[in-house]
């Protein structure tokens, strides 16, 4: 919003972060033994939205990825999404694509009105898979049962019959080539935008005159939390880098077994394409303390979000975005998306002319 606003409309932006550094949680860098690492866990681009790929495509080549996931389950490390591959490795089968299907037909438990995460892959899989595969990672990843959270939360995750082995759909699915905090860098390298590091924008907000303000930060604590607090969860990192080329055979690992405390291991040189002796990897570890990453799907919170933009609506000067903002589960071509739209909103509110 910030390049937008300064390259396309010619306005003047203060871009204020309580981190060191830009690029928020996509934030990478190079560790202490020259190995390009993503501070904040795992962040791989893939959209549909050729509007998004072009925009950021301005300020990044690109390196062509395929995500690929392995689950390690029943001592075996298995493909997840399920797929064909999955269903004959784990029960010793040779079953064809429509065999697959009928297997799982034979497994899924009808659920008339399919509400929570439980139902859409028990309704899909069966109780056996879903508990091999989704239960226990939910349970680590968000301090709940699946039955407490929204169908959305495991549908991310398609289930498939035939040997298909991508996590994603989506058509585009590259890494920026230089890395994301090089992205995000040359979009701030225009003169009309000043960057201000080290700083809650509430320390200074008094100081500074502005004609808007967008606001990326959870919308409960713009408010001080006065209709309660959202809940958020969040994920303490163990990064390490060991002494040998290779530490897994592809770039994530997950770990949907309760046994251990981690729900997943990345190998970030598989993302970047990075050659170099040692690797780094990282172990995520889900929390309810520290940084808030993610909203959480349920009804009782999208209700108090519903509070929350209402108040935001008596404050029409004050845009709200981004996954905190918007108390929304967005992937980045998703805020990517957002973000010029909301521009083009306050560019057409604001009369604003166009610079270039
Ligand atoms: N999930 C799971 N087992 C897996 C992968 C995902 O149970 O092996 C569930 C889990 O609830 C997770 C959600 O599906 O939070 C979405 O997964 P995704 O990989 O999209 O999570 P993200 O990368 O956004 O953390």
């Amino acid at each position: 919003m910030a390049e937008r606003l300064a390259a396309q409309y010619g306005q003047r932006v203060l871009l204020v972060d309580r981190r060191s550094h830009i690029a928020g949680n996509a934030y990478d860098e190079y560790n202490a033994d020259g190995i390009l690492i993503h501070r904040y866990g795992p962040h791989i681009f893939h959209t549909n939205a050729q509007r998004v790929v072009d925009y950021l495509s301005r300020f990044t080549a690109w390196r062509p990825y395929r995500h690929r996931v392995l689950a390690s389950v029943d001592g075996m490390l298995v493909p997840v999404p399920i797929n064909l591959t999955t269903l004959n490795r784990l029960y010793s089968l040779d079953l064809s694509p429509e065999e697959a299907e009928a297997f799982l037909a034979a497994r899924a438990e009808p659920i008339a009105n399919v509400r929570t995460s439980e139902d859409v892959v028990v309704g899909k899989v069966g109780r056996e898979l879903y508990e091999k595969f989704f239960r226990g990672y939910t349970r680590k990843q968000w301090g709940m049962d699946p039955s407490e959270l929204d169908r959305s939360v495991t549908s991310r995750v398609p289930v498939r019959t035939t040997a298909e082995d991508g996590y994603f759909n989506d058509e585009f699915q590259c890494m920026p080539l230089e890395g994301y905090t090089r992205m995000f860098e040359k979009m701030l390298a225009h003169p009309n935008i000043k960057v201000m590091l080290n700083t809650d924008f509430k320390e200074i907000r008094a100081e500074v005159s502005f004609r808007k303000l967008i606001y990326t930060g959870p919308i409960d604590e713009y408010f001080d939390h006065c209709l309660g607090k959202l809940p958020y969860r969040s994920l303490a990192f163990r990064h390490e880098t060991l002494d040998q080329e290779r530490f897994q055979s592809l770039a994530v690992v997950n770990y949907p077994s309760e046994d251990v405390r981690h729900t997943r291991i990345t190998e970030y040189k598989y993302l970047t394409g990075q050659q170099h002796a040692k690797t780094s990897i990282t172990y995520e570890y889900p929390s309810d303390e520290g940084d808030p990453y993610y909203p959480i799907p349920r009804p009782a919170n999208a209700e108090l979000f519903k509070r929350y933009e209402a108040l935001a609506e008596a404050h029409p000067e004050v845009t709200f975005a981004g996954r905190l903002g918007s108390y929304r589960y967005y992937n980045m071509d998703q805020v990517v998306a957002q973000a010029l739209s909301l521009v083009e909103r306050i560019a057409e509110r604001e009369a604003l002319k166009q610079s270039a």
